[in-house]
């Protein structure tokens, strides 16, 4: 897998951090910071088609790319394969009698969803991911720099892929 960026993935401090948390709703603190999973067909970037940059909701950095969108039927954003793989962190997740692999942002720690490898080929990955967990950025619009980290954050993203 190609490693796209040059974004700066150390963490945010704990003060960044808190001033984010502060920001999010209540549904999205329920997500993001407790690993919530929010109800199916309920999120507004089920239906978005444009193209773009999913970026994590608390932190700003790029997760998905609208390319690699699909529509799995199951009520949540579904993915064949991350923007980057070094912008997840993979973790084994024993809760409710199942043996799944939860996404988590690698920079702020923020839960995403989980991975499944029954997704469409070529990759046959689908990452299954909460709505309130991301924010669509257009193409034609500037990605979010929460952190103040500058470029490539704060810039338009041009992906020949997408
Ligand atoms: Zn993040």
């Amino acid at each position: 897998m190609s490693q796209r960026s040059t974004f700066d993935l150390s963490p945010p401090t704990p003060q960044q951090f808190d001033a984010l948390a502060a920001a999010l709703t209540a549904d999205e603190r329920k997500v993001l910071l407790d690993h919530g999973t929010e109800s199916p067909f309920c999120g507004v970037l089920l239906t978005e088609k444009r193209a773009g940059v999913y970026a994590c909701r608390l932190c700003g950095l790029p997760l998905f790319l609208a390319g690699n969108k699909f529509d799995s039927r199951t009520g949540w954003p579904s993915f064949t394969t991350p923007f980057d793989e070094h912008h997840l962190a993979y973790i084994r997740d024993t809760s409710y009698g199942m043996v799944r692999t939860e996404i988590r942002c690698a920079r702020c720690g923020s839960h995403q969803g989980h991975v499944f490898d029954d997704g469409p080929p070529p990759t046959h990955q689908r990452y299954c991911i909460n709505s309130v967990s991301l924010e669509f950025v257009a193409s034609t619009d500037p990605l979010p720099d929460r952190l103040g980290r500058g470029a490539p954050e704060g810039a338009v993203w041009h992906d020949a892929d997408n």
